[in-house]
């Protein structure tokens, strides 16, 4: 990965080796951090940059602060006008990943929440796609369990988390999978290790409900509207079992990184008729146009950056 020029760093844009913390950090020993993951999109005829729905992406981040007693002084618009000013210090004329990163900033031993400072970076770099085979992906079920929400909160995207996420990849990648579904504690899937997970049942597209300890993912949200809205297809949120994986007629998996990514084989079992079905080609399609701000009924989820 190419290192940023530039971070949003201590209320400033600086010069990205400036922006560092030293090692007795709170997050840094104890994963106090949250953090955040949109895209911006490069539309070459308009010569734009459009951020992906990047007002629910911060109040995704703002709701993991409260849940972590973090107060960061911002509000969605602020950091999506701080976000705007980073990449124009950049130029990027490219897609794009943006990283923004709260964290417990006091240079302290002891482990809680209270009492702490707190602090929030913001980084972007040039990005493509995350999982490599995004149109023929060879999922496994992982041995590992998804975070309970009892445990660590489910619906926050907190650093410590992620190692949970991190087990996940690194065992499905190393057995030769590209991805890995998880499973709730009582067995149903939650999703991938860093997205959802839709399957398509005789026509009705399933995915978790938000009480299956998911990310509520900004993706997982666009794509029930876009299924709903363009192709007049019934949406549903139900728990999924396991097998289901094995006898469903689609499934993909949704994600900022991941965008629409289609599964074609689950645990060496085919997927319907092992190549990406239908519905998943269509909302591929739709998603790549929306995205890019060539839809003008969705142009309120563009956010031009110059
Ligand atoms: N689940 C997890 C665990 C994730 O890390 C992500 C990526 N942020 C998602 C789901 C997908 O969320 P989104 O569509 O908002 O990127």
């Amino acid at each position: 990965m190419a290192l940023p020029k530039h971070a949003y760093f201590r209320g400033k844009i600086v010069p990205y080796s400036e922006a560092r913390v030293g090692v007795a950090t709170h997050a840094l020993n104890y994963g106090t951090s949250i953090f955040g993951g949109m895209r911006g999109y490069w539309n070459e005829e308009e010569q734009q940059m459009f951020l992906f729905r990047p007002y629910d992406h911060f109040r995704r981040l703002l709701n993991s602060a409260k849940m972590m007693l973090m107060d960061l002084g911002h509000t969605p618009e602020s950091l999506t006008e701080v976000t705007k000013e980073l990449l124009r210090t950049e130029g990027y004329k490219e897609d794009v990943y943006i990283r923004p990163l709260a964290f417990k900033a006091s240079e302290v031993i002891g482990v809680r929440l209270h009492n702490l400072e707190d602090d929030i970076t913001i980084f972007c770099v040039p990005f493509g796609t995350y999982v490599s085979n995004d149109t023929n992906a060879h999922c496994t079920v992982s041995s590992w369990r998804r975070i309970d929400d009892n445990m660590i909160p489910a619906r926050g995207k907190i650093g410590g988390a992620y190692v949970n996420s991190a087990f996940i990849k690194t065992d499905a990648m190393r057995a030769g999978f590209d991805e890995a579904l998880v499973l709730t504690e009582d067995g149903h899937v939650s999703e991938g290790s860093a997205e959802n997970v839709f399957m398509v049942r005789d026509g009705v597209l399933i995915t978790p409900p938000v009480t299956d300890n998911i990310l509520e993912g900004i993706t997982r949200r666009t794509v029930m509207q876009l299924a709903r809205d363009e192709l007049g297809i019934e949406v549903v949120e139900r728990h999924i079992d396991r097998t289901e994986l094995y006898i469903c007629d689609e499934l993909f998996l949704t994600g900022t990184a991941a965008q629409i990514t289609a599964v074609t084989k689950v645990d060496h079992r085919p997927v319907g008729t092992g190549e990406m079905g239908p519905i998943t080609t269509k909302l591929r399609e739709i998603f790549n146009k929306v995205v890019r701000g060539k839809m003008p009924k969705y142009r309120d989820w563009n956010v031009p950056v110059y």
